[in-house]
């Protein structure tokens, strides 16, 4: 039976985190020095990632997201996708990446095979690159984008949080950079996670994002467009077609016109706890019960953890959540 919670939403994506490590420090998502590492023995080993996607699986869960973190630094992980997709070949996997080591892993990626991939490009310009990463080299994205393209990684996607001051000037150069690699542009709201990285003087909402996009004419008209069904859980991205050459650009409105009511998924950290909202104080841990085998025990918390999702992130923020702890 379907995971519901008390709002009757269905619950059938899930984001589960591999590891809270990364080899950037984006200076949105982390802070540059002092980062809190989980305990290696607290971190789901792979077959306790597999042993939670079964009781998902049961409960109904068709998509499932694999992020960090970097995923790609976690020793195994194209193995384990690889694995992971034999048993569960019912259920969507994509991951969601830096692409900093993608041109490693794109081969071996594509054997899983992915049903898509996020990529971080929150500019394309060199010297920008490395002062938002503080560590990252753009060369490697871009090997990483052509060979994930050259074999065949379906469905890929970039994800460019806007921030002012910084790239908002960039629209034309990401929206270019992507539509000539065939892969689709999405520009994303600053969440207000950690206060120590989130100012609201650098927030750009969804609307001020249109505007920008409508201010370059030669991409107009955008007109509206819903990604075509293929019975896969879509994602809270609005998407709006070029008239003229059939290309798309996605806005995610995660805090000006938030997805709350219709949104279906769940997240579990690293340490394999669960979290029903990405903005919620309460974690269930699931990591007891899984390494006690206990499946209906596992399948029941997480029942009852969703059941309590609230039902919108409004009230919840406290301003000490971090993405790449909880898993983006
Ligand atoms: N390391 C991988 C990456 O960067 O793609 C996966 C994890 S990262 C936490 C997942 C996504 O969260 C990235 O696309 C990142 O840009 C986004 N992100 C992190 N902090 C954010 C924030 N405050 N607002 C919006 N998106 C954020
Ligand atoms: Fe790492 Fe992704 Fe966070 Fe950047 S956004 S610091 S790549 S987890």
């Amino acid at each position: 039976m379907a995971i519901t919670d008390r709002s009757g939403r269905i619950i059938d994506y899930a984001r589960i985190s591999v590891t809270d490590r990364c080899n950037y420090r984006c200076t949105y998502c982390m802070p540059e020095e002092g980062v809190s590492q989980i305990p290696h023995e607290q971190i789901m080993r792979y077959e306790e990632i597999g042993f939670l996607c079964r009781a998902l699986s049961e409960l109904g869960v068709r998509k499932i997201r694999f992020t960090g973190g970097e995923p790609l630094v976690r020793k195994g992980i194209a193995q384990f996708l690889k694995h992971f997709k034999k048993d569960f070949h019912e259920v969507a996997v994509s991951i969601t990446t830096n692409a900093a080591l993608l041109a490693h892993f794109a081969r071996e990626l594509s054997e899983v095979p992915l049903s898509g991939m996020n990529i971080s490009l929150d500019t394309v310009d060199a010297a920008k690159f490395r002062e938002i990463t503080r560590v990252g080299n753009i060369d490697d994205v871009k090997a990483g984008i052509e060979a994930a393209r050259s074999w065949n990684i379906p469905n890929i996607k970039t994800n460019t949080v806007l921030i002012r001051g910084f790239n908002d000037g960039e629209l034309p150069d990401i929206l270019r950079f992507a539509w000539n690699n065939d892969i689709v542009p999405r520009f994303i709201e600053f969440m207000p996670l950690g206060d120590d990285v989130w100012r609201r003087e650098k927030f750009i909402g969804a609307d001020e994002i249109l505007q920008m996009l409508s201010a370059y004419g030669e991409w107009m008209p955008l007109l509206p467009q819903r990604p075509a069904s293929d019975g896969i859980p879509v994602g809270p991205a609005k998407y709006y077609v070029n008239a003229a050459t059939g290309k798309t650009v996605g806005v995610i409105e995660a805090v000006s016109n938030h997805f709350c009511a219709s949104c279906n998924r769940l997240r579990v950290t690293a340490s394999g706890n669960l979290r029903a909202c990405l903005f919620s104080r309460d974690e269930v841990p699931l990591l007891p019960l899984i390494r006690n085998g206990d499946i209906e025990g596992l399948k029941c918390a997480i029942r009852e953890g969703m059941n309590a999702k609230p039902e919108c992130w409004e009230n919840l923020r406290d301003g000490k959540q971090r993405m790449y702890g909880i898993g983006g």
